[in-house]
């Protein structure tokens, strides 16, 4: 199992703690978190400012870090543009795309984290478009390629859509939506934090023409993540900030911005975090990303079957081999906060509960008006950790559900 060989890279699992929350954010291996601490001694110059050499060796190991990050989801360099995190490059594109001609209409889904949900409800009521939501079929977690026809027309501008959903880990039909979507003229802009951990994301396969991840959530540092924009596109797109290295020439009334990846990074890039995330890549490489979806999923099948027959508690994920690293569920009437903080305190397991930044989802589509629980694996746990889990989970129900 991949998971015995890497363990000790992640400390403070050996601490008794057993983390099921990685689809929030995953843990940072050491040999990341080594090259974090070496890019603070050695490359901590400001890159692209200054002259001196300090700062010219802290700017080749930045380009250096855009191979690597693009090369992850097989884009060019000029193509990847570093951020915070996956909400902060839904945004550039959401604020800055500009359409040809009023009105028509942007489809989401209602699958959607917050971070591809708001931006576009936004963006809509701003500009007068039509704000579409596809719903998966009553009953059903996932949505099919029927619905979305149903949604998309000559009028689509945007079809935004998540790859894997993150409440319940199902995965959408991507190729066929953006195939869908271009027949129709339509751009797609592709949220792939819940995918790119787990499994290997191509743009130009796809031919998608946005894409955020998070590298917070492959074993990158916090403050990391990455948009991809279509290089044909970028005229499209204006940047969400201007200033500091933006711009090639600025004048009284007027400015002229740089070429892109410059022009989305104004102001100073975390560059460390960036080159960090991109050795994380590498590290996520190492693993291979199918050996993780493998895992993952064996993981998940595991704690299915650990629970499906367990009075009170109601699984929401798709079965093994059709969903991702996710398991959601609740247990009869009791709140998942409660779950969450009884798991927590009694076995020392971490686990996210409520709404998970999807409302529109748990509320709508699973009818949870308190959310649900839930479990979200990665390469570094073990199907002990499961069983665990499972027991604590049938303590739970025998002591708390009447
Ligand atoms: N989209 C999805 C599907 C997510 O799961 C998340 C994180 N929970 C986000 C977007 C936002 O990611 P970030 O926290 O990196 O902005």
């Amino acid at each position: 199992m991949i998971s015995e060989a890497v363990r000790d890279d992640f400390p403070v699992l050996g601490q008794g703690l057993i983390y099921l929350d990685n689809a929030a954010t995953s843990l940072t291996p050491k040999p990341v978190i080594d090259k974090l601490m070496e890019y603070y001694i050695h490359y901590r110059a400001n890159p692209s400012r200054s002259i001196h050499s300090f700062a010219r060796r802290t700017e080749d190991k930045l380009r250096e870090a855009r191979r690597t990050s693009a090369s992850f989801i097989n884009a060019r360099p000029e193509e990847v543009i570093f951020t915070r995190n996956a909400t902060e490059g839904l945004n550039i594109v959401a604020r800055g795309i500009r359409f040809d001609g009023r009105g028509g209409n942007i489809v989401v889904t209602a699958l959607e984290h917050h971070s591809n949900f708001l931006p576009w409800m936004e963006k809509c009521k701003s500009e007068g478009r039509e704000f579409r939501i596809v719903y998966p079929r009553e009953g059903e977690i996932t949505i099919s390629k029927d619905e979305f026809a149903a949604k998309i027309d000559g009028e689509t501008k945007l079809v935004a859509l998540t790859h894997v959903n993150n409440v319940f880990g199902t995965i959408l039909p991507v190729r066929e939506v953006i195939k869908m979507a271009h027949e129709n003229g339509a751009y797609v802009v592709l949220d792939a934090a819940q995918s790119t951990p787990h499994m290997r994301v191509d743009v130009k396969e796809l031919d998608v023409d946005f894409l955020a991840l998070s590298g917070h959530k492959i074993c990158g540092p916090t403050g990391s993540g990455l948009l991809y924009i279509k290089k044909n596109l970028m005229e499209r797109v204006d940047p969400l900030n201007l200033g500091g290295g933006a711009v090639l020439n600025v004048q009284p009334s007027s400015y002229e911005l740089a070429d892109p990846p410059a022009k989305y990074e104004a102001g100073t890039v975390a560059h460390c975090e960036a080159m960090a995330m991109a050795d994380a890549f590498e590290y996520v490489n190492r693993i291979g990303l199918e050996n993780i979806l493998d895992h993952d999923r064996r993981l998940i099948g595991l704690a299915h079957e650990l629970l499906e027959d367990v009075d009170q508690v109601k699984i929401y994920s798709p079965t093994a081999g059709e969903g991702t690293s996710i398991l959601a569920f609740t247990i009869g009437k009791l709140d998942p906060a409660e779950v969450a903080m009884i798991l927590d305190s009694s076995s020392n397991i971490a686990v996210r509960s409520g709404h998970l930044c999807a409302q529109v989802c748990t509320r709508d589509v699973l009818s949870e008006p308190e959310g649900v629980v839930r479990v979200s694996t990665y390469f570094y746990n073990t199907e002990k950790e499961i069983k665990t889990f499972a027991e604590a989970v049938k303590d739970i129900v025998d002591t708390m559900v009447e």
